[in-house]
């Protein structure tokens, strides 16, 4: 698969591009043509594990790239938790993405990218040390994901006092090749000082890369749960329409990856909190990047989404095209709450603040069309996090804290080790940074 950047002045192969992150002129990888799958190909997957989807997309897009036998026990290794769609209520689907080990959807991305970079690093004799801003889940599902992989060092830089317990124990209590740094500052300083290493000369012999969502080997794995959904819901080759609740918008450019790909999707919705850069951009036609705003689903407090320009490129630049494929909807932490109460109370079914995010924007976009008359499609909402991650928020709601699965009882009791940064001045991080240690094979 060859990619080249949003900004149009570099090209990459895959490998090539997983490694460096961001493209050397600053801009992001996107694929530079999409081959469809041929009529009916992805309808004659219909009843096939996971894994298997994973296979069928991925050697698709990188079979050039990676031998077969090379790639199936990355993919067989990568996605093996399934990828349920529930049915709610009347034509409506949460599909469960948070059956991974941190319980949340971006597990499937990161445990992928992990060993496809394992992979690589092996092949080129390389190194390479990993650098994360998270505001919570993407942070813990790389250290998660990377954990051990011979190679590679895992940076995390999240914003001090904001992300929850259980987060942080994730991030913070692997030791190995991940290290957390706490930043005493906000996700927006976090991304800041990440962004800034990259562009730092003095920090190339770090072998500096990325496993955000602006990786292009996070986002292509992400496209394959969008498959598994649609094989699941529609019962004959019909649309459907994805509700996806958006921070950076990672998650909904892969399913427009997947749409590219022949999958039938009829539109998305970028179910955002009050951090609506998207929906207003859609609304207004201006990208208004503002600093984030803290809200109950907090792993979509982003002011500065980082995957707009690829969203928009896989749009070929145009507005409109974006506007008649992606609708924006705006839920306040108050409507997340009577969502996640409402939705309990009709059905018995209990959903984190991120799913009820994307629950209650599918319910409204589904309204506005079938009260004109359009059309009755099935709506998919994905699942971003298990509930049980979201504990307060459902105590507060219904008065019982969700259990975690069994194997997550004793996670508060591992001691917690992050290098905490003095301020969020960039020159403290970059000498910190200068002194570590390659890492190992
Ligand atoms: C990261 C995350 C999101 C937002 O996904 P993007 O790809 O950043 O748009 C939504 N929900 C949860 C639980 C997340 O962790």
């Amino acid at each position: 698969m060859r990619l080249v950047s949003t900004r149009g002045q570099a090209a990459a192969t895959f490998g090539d591009a997983l490694l460096q992150g961001l493209a050397p002129d600053g801009g992001l990888y996107i694929p530079e043509r999409i081959e469809p799958f041929p009529p009916g190909a992805i309808a004659s997957w219909r009843g096939l594990p996971i894994g298997s989807v994973a296979w069928h997309v991925l050697s698709h897009l990188l079979g050039d790239e990676v031998p077969a036998r090379d790639l199936e026990p990355l993919v067989r290794d990568a996605f093996d938790f399934p990828a349920p769609a529930v049915p709610v209520e009347d034509r409506r689907f949460v599909l469960e993405l948070f059956h991974g080990p941190t319980l949340a959807f971006k597990d499937f991305g990161a445990r992928f990218l992990a060993r496809v970079f394992g992979y690589l690093l092996a092949r080129r004799g390389d190194h390479a040390t990993i650098l994360v801003a998270t505001s919570g889940d993407t942070g813990s599902a790389v250290a998660q994901g990377f954990f051990g992989v011979p190679r590679v060092r895992v940076i995390v830089l999240y914003p001090e006092g904001k992300v929850s317990p259980f987060q942080e124990a994730q991030m913070a209590t692997l030791g190995g090749n991940v290290t957390a740094v706490r930043v005493p500052g906000t996700f927006d300083d976090c991304q800041r000082l990440v962004k800034r290493a990259f562009r730092d000369a003095t920090l190339t012999d770090k072998h500096l890369s990325s496993a955000n969502s602006i990786n292009i080997g996070r986002l292509v794995p992400q496209a394959v749960y969008y498959f598994a959904a649609w094989l699941q819901v529609a019962g004959d080759r019909g649309p459907v329409v994805f509700s996806v609740p958006s921070g950076n918008l990672g998650n909904i450019t892969a399913g427009v990856i997947a749409q590219r790909l022949g999958l039938p999707v009829a539109r998305f919705v970028a179910a955002c909190n009050v951090n609506d850069v998207l929906p207003e951009y859609l609304r207004t036609g201006r990208l208004r990047t503002r600093p984030s705003v803290a809200t109950l689903s907090n792993a979509m407090d982003v002011g500065d989404p980082n995957n707009f320009a690829r969203l928009l490129a896989l749009h070929g630049g145009q507005d409109d095209a974006l506007c008649a494929n992606v609708k924006g909807m705006v839920v306040t932490d108050d409507e997340t709450r009577s969502t996640l109460r409402g939705l309990y109370a009709r059905t018995g079914y209990l959903v984190d603040p991120h799913t009820a995010v994307g629950y209650e924007a599918a319910r409204r976009s589904a309204a506005a069309s079938e009260v004109g008359g359009g059309d009755r499609l099935p709506h998919i909402v994905l699942g971003t996090a298990h509930p049980a991650k979201f504990g307060d928020v459902v105590r507060e709601e219904l008065g019982f804290v969700p259990a975690l699965p069994e194997a997550y009882k004793d996670w508060q009791t591992r001691p917690l080790r992050a290098h905490r940064l003095a301020d969020v001045e960039y020159e403290g991080f970059r000498d910190w940074l200068r002194v570590l240690p390659a890492p190992g094979d």
